[in-house]
């Protein structure tokens, strides 16, 4: 069942950001899976900060569509300021919500992933070392879905959510209804 479009045109554009935290950017694939459907929302909707747009900073906004779980503290910092930026905060995908397959590393102590991966393999160069500069981020001890950081208003699951699920949540929202996904639209793979 294809949802319908807002039946009059909204006051003003709705805004919205998205972001990719600890995720593959397979979410936002699926959002552009909408296809020619991306024309039409481009006359309701305008996009805030965005893998898809160059604002660095993510302003107010009416929704806020994350993507991908919490591994590092630069995706703690991130997922806050969008929290504070937007009304609707959406948790899009398995990582988003559970922390997906990421959330695997959760059997093992993070140092010891780094040791193994920049310092014990075997195919590493004599000398390697697990990287120390100050500006990359700490990685968490844990892999943790977004809801135990920041308060989540809607999730859509899947691995990633069909753009059907994308499109009937977004058409849903932009009419003022309350989103609803018949059963078939939904899954968890
Ligand atoms: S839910 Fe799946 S598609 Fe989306 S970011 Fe995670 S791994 Fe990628």
């Amino acid at each position: 069942m294809t949802a319908t479009a807002p039946t009059t045109t909204p006051p003003r554009k709705i805004r919205i950001a998205t972001a990719s935290l600890a995720g593959c950017f397979g979410c936002h694939m699926s959002f552009a899976d909408i296809d020619t459907r991306l024309l039409a929302l481009s006359e309701w909707v305008t996009f805030d900060r965005s893998p898809l747009t160059d604002w660095k900073t993510v302003g107010e906004c009416d929704i806020a569509l994350i993507e991908g779980g919490v591994c590092n503290a630069e995706n703690v910092e991130v997922l806050r300021a969008f929290r504070r930026a937007a009304r609707i905060l959406v948790a899009v995908g398995a990582c988003a919500i559970n922390g997906g397959l990421p959330a695997q590393r959760n059997h093992h102590r993070v140092e010891a992933l780094l040791t193994h991966v920049f310092e014990t393999d075997r195919h590493l160069a004599p000398g390697s070392r697990v990287p120390n500069d100050p500006e990359l981020p700490l990685l968490l001890e844990h892999v943790h879905p977004i809801h135990e950081i920041v308060r989540v208003d809607y999730y859509l699951p899947g691995c990633p959510p069909t753009a059907e699920v994308i499109w009937t949540f977004l058409m849903d929202l932009l009419a003022g209804r309350e989103p609803h996904f018949p059963y078939p639209m939904l899954r968890y793979d």
